[in-house]
């Protein structure tokens, strides 16, 4: 932080810019208490099928509302997270958190799908944090029919024959598992093969210029008719503009995300946008 600036100087920063500014260790002091003290919290943003417009899905994703630095996004803190051993904690409290949430929308008269947890390398490495998922099912807390992992194909690589044997356990109960960004990480066909994962996402990197770059939207295509072959479910991620949307539909994506639908939104807006109905 500015040397000298005082406290109060924070509000003139923006929250991505504090937090960058920030040093790694404070950050890390604070992050250590932050799920007892309430400070995360999910919100949750709509998958919707590209067919029809109908809400199919939503995807938690983790805020940190700090009480000095606002909101400060995922990508700054769970690499720190990781690094400290933090991130099977906190992981375990999105994956029960999110669940609980799922289980009021229900009482509330909403079927919201699935909701997909995103799950990191290390709680994926050796198995441990699927085990964990595996006891907070038996526990009770967690449905498997509810549930949906997201993992990148840089934190399968990573994974060993414990993590496989997880994973086929846990698809056997009736939970799903997605690919995420994928086409970023150390893509292989071996590994398409080897987790038969219900989804694929494609990730935003691909979408974004799809409509102006020949070379992005033959990634897209090629990536959608592959997953389809194989049976899987496709997601496009970031979809911001109606072209995109329609493009998407028009090759075989199954299921959009992305600012054009909605924006990751509280547990409260999302009851209050689908509940009551057709989504808009
Ligand atoms: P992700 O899983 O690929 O999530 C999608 C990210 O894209 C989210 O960023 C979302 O807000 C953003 N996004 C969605 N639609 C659009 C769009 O139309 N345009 C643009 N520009 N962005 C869009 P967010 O929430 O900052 O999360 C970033 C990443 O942090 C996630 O990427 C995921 O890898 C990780 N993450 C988030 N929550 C968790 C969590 O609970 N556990 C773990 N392990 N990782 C998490
Ligand atoms: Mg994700
Ligand atoms: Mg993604
Ligand atoms: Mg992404």
């Amino acid at each position: 932080k500015a040397k000298g600036a005082g406290r109060a100087s924070y509000v003139y920063f923006d929250d991505s810019m504090t937090a960058q500014v920030q040093n790694d260790a404070e950050l890390i002091h604070d992050l250590a208490r932050a799920a007892e003290l309430s400070q995360l919290k999910l919100v949750y943003q709509p998958q919707i099928d590209l067919g029809s417009g109908r809400l199919v899905g939503v995807e938690a994703l983790l805020r940190w509302e700090h009480p000095k630095l606002g909101l400060i996004p995922p990508l700054r803190f769970i690499p720190l997270a990781e690094s400290r051993g933090l991130m099977g904690e906190i992981g375990l409290w999105v994956l029960t958190e999110s669940c609980r949430q799922w289980a009021r929308w229900h009482e509330r008269g909403l079927d919201v799908g699935r909701v997909a947890i995103n799950v990191s390398a290390t709680q994926f490495r050796g198995g441990r944090g699927l085990e964990q998922m595996t006891e907070i099912i038996d526990s009770g807390i967690a449905q498997p029919a509810a549930l949906e992992i997201e993992f990148t194909e840089s934190a399968f690589v990573d994974a060993g024959q414990e993590t496989l044997a997880w994973i086929a356990a846990l698809r056997e109960r009736g939970v799903h598992f997605a690919i995420d960004d994928f086409g970023t990480g150390y893509s292989s066909l071996i590994m398409l093969r080897q987790i038969q994962a219900d989804k694929l996402k494609v990730d935003r990197e691909f979408v974004k210029d799809m409509l102006t770059d020949p070379n992005d939207a033959a990634i897209v295509h090629a990536t959608v008719s592959l997953a389809k072959t194989l049976g899987m479910v496709v997601v496009a991620e970031g979809i911001e503009e109606a072209e995109q949307a329609d493009y998407l539909r028009v090759i075989g994506c199954d299921v959009g995300q992305g600012y054009h639908f909605a924006r990751p939104m509280d547990a409260e807006e999302i009851l209050a946008r689908y509940a009551s109905g057709p989504s808009s």
